[in-house]
């Protein structure tokens, strides 16, 4: 999906709770990485969001725990309720699970 810097900057923002955390106020780009971060002012502050994280519609919306990394292999784009890596298949607990075995 592509997206344009004008197309998004004001936009509204949601966490996944649907509750407004701010507006987008800015892109930033990192030519040495590719990664691309989602400026966000809130009332208080101000935070930079990856923008893989976040799903741009009409608004957008940040899905912080839609995905996570494999402690493993470092596969960043692990499903919050996969058991096991996509990737490398390392087995997976979950955040509550910690600690177990
Ligand atoms: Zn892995």
């Amino acid at each position: 999906m592509e997206i344009t810097a004008s197309s998004v900057i004001g936009k509204p923002v949601y966490d996944a709770s649907a509750v407004k955390v701010g507006e987008v106020k800015d892109l930033v780009l990192n030519p040495s990485t590719g990664e691309a971060f989602l400026v966000i002012q809130s009332r208080e502050s101000e935070k930079r969001v990856p923008i893989a994280q976040a799903v741009i519609g009409e608004i957008v919306l940040l899905s912080e725990h839609s995905s996570r990394s494999c402690p493993n292999c470092g596969f960043g784009r692990v499903p919050a309720d996969a058991n096991y890596c996509p990737r490398c298949g390392h087995p997976l607990t979950h955040p509550l699970q910690v600690g177990q075995g």
